[in-house]
C-alpha cells in the first residue's frame, strides 16, 4: 500500500466512526447516513485510494474537473458522483451523463435544462434543491419563498429525479452555530411533503458533521476530513 491509500483509508475509516457514533447518538440508524467524499482538488489516485476502502459516494464541485476525473475512473463502475458547485446552464450537458445526482439545483430553469440534457442521454440525474436557509446575500441556493414552485416544477420535469433538501448554512468557527441551519432544513422537508416527498436531506461538512446528523443529514459532504488540506 501507498502512503496515499493509507492516510486516505484510515481518514475515511474515523470519519465514518464519527458519523456513525453521531449517529447512534441521536438514536438514527448509521446506514441511513451516506457519507459523500468531496474530492475537489485532490487527484483521482485520492479517489481511488477511498473507493478501495469502500467508498462509492464522491462530490465534485467545477464541472471541468469532475469531467476529467469521471472519465479517467471510468473503469470504477459503480462509483457515483455528485456534483456540488454552483452550476450554470451552459454547462448541463458534460454532467448530465456523468453524475448520479445534481445536490444544488436552485431554479425551475435549472432543473429543466438538466432534465433536457438528461433525457438527451438516456438518462434520469438525481436531484437537490439548495436552500439559502440563513438567507445570506451572494450566496448560491434558491430563497425559502422560492421553495415550493421549483420542487413542483422539478417533480414534472423528465430525466430529473427530485430526491431532497440541500443546504450549506454561513461560515462558522463554532460547529453548534451550524445547528439551527441544519433544523431550519429539516423543518423545511417537513414543510414540503415531508420524508416521503424529499428522502433526502444533505448537510454537513467536516467541521460540523456531527451537528448535521443529529439534526437528521441523511447526507454529510466531507472533504478535509478524509483527504486533507486544500
Ligand atoms: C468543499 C465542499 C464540501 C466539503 O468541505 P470540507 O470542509 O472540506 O469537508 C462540502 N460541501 C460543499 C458544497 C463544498 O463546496
Amino acid at each position: 500500500m501507498t502512503a496515499l491509500s493509507e492516510g486516505v483509508g484510515a481518514a475515511l475509516d474515523a470519519v465514518r466512526a464519527r458519523i456513525d457514533a453521531a449517529a447512534a447518538r441521536a438514536g438514527r440508524d448509521p446506514a441511513a447516513v451516506t457519507l459523500v467524499a468531496v474530492s475537489k482538488t485532490h487527484g483521482p489516485e485520492a479517489v481511488r485510494a477511498a473507493y478501495a476502502r469502500g467508498q462509492r459516494d464522491f462530490g465534485e464541485n467545477y464541472v471541468q474537473e469532475l469531467v476529467a476525473k469521471a472519465d479517467g475512473l471510468a473503469d470504477l463502475v459503480d462509483l457515483r458522483w455528485h456534483f456540488i458547485g454552483h452550476l450554470q446552464t451552459n454547462k448541463c450537458r458534460d454532467v448530465a451523463g456523468r453524475v448520479a445526482m445534481v445536490q444544488t439545483v436552485d431554479s425551475a430553469r435549472l432543473a429543466r435544462e438538466l432534465g433536457r440534457r438528461a433525457v438527451a442521454v438516456g438518462r434520469t440525474v438525481g436531484i437537490l434543491v439548495q436552500v439559502n436557509v440563513a438567507r445570506e446575500a451572494q450566496k448560491s441556493g434558491c430563497e425559502v419563498g422560492e421553495l415550493a414552485a421549483i420542487l413542483a416544477e422539478a417533480e414534472a420535469t423528465p430525466g430529473v429525479a427530485l430526491r431532497g433538501l440541500m443546504t450549506v448554512p454561513p461560515a462558522a468557527g463554532d460547529p453548534a452555530a451550524s445547528r439551527p441551519w441544519f433544523e431550519a432544513l429539516r423543518a423545511l422537508r417537513d414543510e414540503h411533503g415531508g420524508a416521503s416527498r424529499l428522502p433526502e436531506l444533505s448537510m454537513g461538512m467536516t467541521h460540523d458533521m456531527a451537528e448535521a446528523v443529529a439534526a437528521g443529514a441523511t447526507m454529510v459532504r466531507v472533504g478535509t476530513a478524509i483527504f486533507g488540506a486544500r
